[in-house]
C-alpha cells in the first residue's frame, strides 16, 4: 500500500483552495491499495487557509501565526488512519508519494520561511513525521517505475 498527499489525487484541499493533480500518481493509485491524507486539513485548518512556512523548526503562516500544534496534530491523526489501513488489509507500506516543497508534505526541500519562493534544504513536518518511521517517501517530481 501507498501513502498519497491528497492534492496529488486532484483533492482540494491544498492552501488555496486547488489541488496539484498528478496523472502518473493518479495511475499508480489505481494499481495499489492506498491511503490519501492531507495532515494540515487533518490536523484542523481549513481550507482555504493562509500559507505556512517552517520558521525555526516551527509551523508559522503568512500572518505570523503559529500552527505548529494543528501541523502535529494532522500527522498523528493521519498516521492513525494509516495504522488502521494497514491491520484491515495487511500489507506493508511501500512507500509515500508526497507533494513536493510543501511545509508539511515537502521532502528534502521547503520554503525558506521567508514568504518568498526562497528554497532551503529540509523535510515537511508529515515527510519527517514518516521518514522516522524508516518509511521510503518520493515526491511527484520523481516517479516510481513499475516492470
Ligand atoms: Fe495537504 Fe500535503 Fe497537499 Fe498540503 S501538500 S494540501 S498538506 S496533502
Amino acid at each position: 500500500m501507498y501513502i498519497i498527499s491528497a492534492c496529488l489525487m486532484g483533492e482540494n484541499c491544498k492552501y488555496n483552495g486547488g489541488n496539484n493533480e498528478t496523472r502518473w500518481v493518479k495511475e499508480l493509485a489505481e494499481r495499489h491499495r492506498h491511503v490519501l491524507v492531507c495532515p494540515e486539513v487533518s490536523g484542523g485548518l481549513p481550507v482555504p487557509r493562509v500559507p505556512v512556512e517552517i520558521v525555526n523548526g516551527r509551523a508559522i503562516n503568512q500572518v505570523g501565526e503559529d500552527v505548529t500544534m494543528q501541523f502535529r496534530r494532522g500527522c498523528e491523526l493521519e498516521w492513525q488512519r494509516i495504522e488502521e489501513k494497514l491491520k484491515e488489509w495487511g500489507e506493508p507500506i511501500q512507500g509515500a508519494v508526497l507533494k513536493a516543497k510543501s511545509p508539511s508534505c515537502g521532502k528534502n526541500q521547503i520554503y525558506d520561511g521567508s514568504f518568498t519562493h526562497t528554497l532551503t534544504e529540509g523535510d515537511g513536518f508529515f515527510a519527517a513525521f514518516l521518514r522516522e518511521k524508516g518509511i521510503n517517501i518520493i515526491s511527484e517530481k520523481e516517479q516510481i517505475v513499475e516492470e
